[in-house]
């Protein structure tokens, strides 16, 4: 059935960059609309979906530690800018027509839910988009160590990894013309040949845990949804 998911449950990661579009910091409505009625289409082909989303549109720890600003401390500051792209994501996502919660590993219980395990899979059952801000609610981290975290504890079938480009490239494609797309590859393949397809840690977990990542570009309407079917222009890195 062209129209049925390949995956049961997952986890699509989305990150902050692709929530400002074409702008160069912060939310661009019209883009985040677009991420959501996508969503929503992921959803309504059958699949259960949770979405943990980036900060990099508004702050990014490494970046703004330094002289009288600890990392650790900066951290806080880019996983607070994650609870804000959820919650822009949220309604977004109720406006495109779906249930939605955002759920928050740093627990600000007046604005949104605090992650539990058992919370999300029970939103996630009863057909809700599950928002995880927050990353892993620890500084030193990134938001790609906390979606194959929460991928791997909620027990998805996937990783979906929205990104800039349609795949995982033998070489870059911006510095090698001649770079090939990979279709498939295995963890031990993209680690012996060094290709960079999520952070180390991040893919360390993946390769752990077995799980699937599929890497491909959000630029394309209705990107997310074709991912979840297991069809358009994809990498899929798994055991
Ligand atoms: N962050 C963190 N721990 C986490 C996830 C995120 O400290 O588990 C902080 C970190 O400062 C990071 C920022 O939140 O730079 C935004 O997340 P990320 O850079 O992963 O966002 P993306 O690149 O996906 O937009």
């Amino acid at each position: 059935e062209p129209n049925s998911p390949a995956y049961g449950r997952v986890l699509v990661k989305v990150s902050g960059e692709a929530l400002m579009g074409s702008e160069a910091f912060g939310l661009h409505w019209p883009t985040i609309e677009r991420i959501a009625r996508d969503l929503v289409e992921a959803k309504d082909s059958g699949a259960e979906i949770a979405v943990v989303v980036g900060g990099g549109n508004i702050l990014r720890g490494a970046s703004v530690a330094g002289e009288g600003l600890d990392r650790a401390t900066a951290d806080h500051m880019g996983m607070l800018a994650t609870v804000m792209n959820a919650l822009a994501l949220e309604k977004a996502v109720e406006h495109a027509g779906s249930p939605a919660r955002t759920l928050s590993a740093i627990p600000m219980p007046t604005i949104c839910e605090p992650y539990a395990r058992q919370t999300a899979a029970r939103h996630l059952s009863r057909g809700r988009i599950v928002l995880l801000a927050g990353g892993t609610g620890n500084p030193y981290f990134t938001t790609d160590t906390g979606a194959v975290l929460r991928a791997a504890e909620l027990e998805c079938n996937a990783v979906m990894k929205a990104t800039n480009v349609d795949g995982v490239y033998t070489a870059d494609p911006k510095l090698d013309p001649s770079a090939t797309r990979y279709d498939r590859l295995s963890h031990d393949e993209a680690l012996a040949k060094d290709l960079k397809v999520m952070d180390a840690a991040a893919f360390a977990l993946a390769r752990e845990a077995r799980l699937p990542i599929v890497v491909f570009s959000i630029r394309e309407p209705g990107a997310i949804a074709a991912a979840v079917r297991g069809q358009g222009r994809a990498t899929t890195v798994a055991p």
